[in-house]
């Protein structure tokens, strides 16, 4: 049996409280919301924090608030399971709400919460072991070691952003609030991360990821597609949120894809613009789904060939696309 190693729980009350304990605490100490990704990691030793701030107490990072109308705020600390069933999310902003449904499994998803998934660790074969497995083969660079064994030439590290809800929240042109010690800033969701498998949040470890905001619906339409092995609980392998904007007459005005689960970071693919001006034809979606998985790049470092994942890249923006098209799935694909 992995156990935890010994640790301080700080249960903070208040933002308040919980940013003067990391603050008092520094490097010793970590945020937990759910800890369904922190706690296994802290057994396989990934993680050893002195001192956990736990945020489930805060009143003020839970819950949704707002509408569609004017716009949705979901607090950090809103289980999965409320957010996928949440009736606004799940009329107006489906994509999100088939996101967070999909994440791993029904009892993680009572507990994990969507500001522990927007932040939550990258993953790669080599490092998502135990700790006997992990010094078996020498550690890697991400935790106790100095080189990385997918890449042993690279000086850096490429474990792969795995977050469901992230390319979603970042289709729709969603922005985050954080609050650290220097006080509130509020950013564009793809700006909280940072090209590095090791340090892939681009924020002071000392800032707490506060709501999440998606701007009003405002006749966008989204999707979400999840590759994985084990429909039933696996992380995603790969990740398709496509958002779409049209006119009356059909003709896209605005779109976004983005991808999860191929990079350290989720990807923006800037061939989603090829779309903006144009009806959804058939030939329209095979040709920007083909551009388009250009940025994909899979590493041999997470499950399921890099191959395969790379091909699939192309199928599942096609298949999110024809889906906002309202076309069924191409034949063969
Ligand atoms: C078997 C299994 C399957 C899984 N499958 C999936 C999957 O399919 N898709 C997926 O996306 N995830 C998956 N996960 C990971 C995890 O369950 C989810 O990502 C979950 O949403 C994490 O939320 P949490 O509240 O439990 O985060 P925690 O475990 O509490 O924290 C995760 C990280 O986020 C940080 N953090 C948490 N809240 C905040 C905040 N408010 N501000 C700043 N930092 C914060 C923590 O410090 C930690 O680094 C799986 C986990 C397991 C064990
Ligand atoms: S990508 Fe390399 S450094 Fe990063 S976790 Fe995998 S093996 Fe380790």
């Amino acid at each position: 049996m992995m156990r935890l190693p010994p640790f301080t729980y700080v249960a903070a009350r208040t933002l308040a409280e919980a940013t003067a304990a990391l603050a008092e605490h520094g490097h010793a100490a970590m945020l937990v919301a759910g800890g369904t990704d922190l706690y296994p990691n802290m057994k396989r030793r990934q993680f050893e924090p002195r001192v956990l701030v736990g945020l489930r107490g805060i009143r003020e990072l839970s819950g949704v608030r707002g509408s569609a109308r004017e716009g949705v705020t979901l607090g950090a600390g809103t289980t999965l399971s409320t957010v996928a069933a949440h009736r606004e999310i799940a009329t107006h902003y489906p994509a999100l709400a088939t996101a967070a449904g999909l994440v791993s499994s029904p009892q993680l998803r009572a507990m994990g919460t969507i500001g522990g998934n927007v932040c939550v660790d990258t993953r790669c074969n080599y490092y998502n072991q135990t700790y006997q497995w992990r010094r078996s083969i020498g550690f890697c660079l991400k935790k106790d070691g100095d080189i990385c064994l997918v890449a042993p030439k690279s000086p850096r590290c490429w474990a792969v952003s795995s977050t469901d809800t992230a390319p979603v929240v970042i289709a729709l042109g969603g922005t985050l609030r954080l609050i650290g010690p220097n006080g509130e800033r509020t950013i564009p969701a793809q700006q909280l991360y940072h090209d590095d498998g090791i340090k892939y949040l681009a924020k002071d470890p000392r800032e707490i990821l506060c709501q999440i905001h998606l701007p009003p619906a405002d006749g966008w339409r989204a999707t979400y597609w999840k590759l994985r092995r084990r429909g039933s609980f696996d992380f995603p392998i790969l990740g398709v949120a496509a958002a779409l904007k049209q006119a009356t007459d059909g003709t896209v005005e605005d779109a976004r894809i983005v991808l999860g689960a191929v990079y350290p970071t989720p990807v923006v693919v800037e061939q989603a613009k090829m779309l903006v001006g144009r009806r959804l034809t058939p030939e329209l979606i095979e040709a920007v789904a083909l551009s388009a998985s250009g940025p994909a790049k899979p590493l041999d470092n997470t499950d399921l060939s890099m191959w395969y994942r790379k091909r699939m890249s192309r199928v599942y923006i096609g298949r999110a696309l024809r889906e906002l098209a309202g076309l069924p799935p191409a034949p063969g694909a």
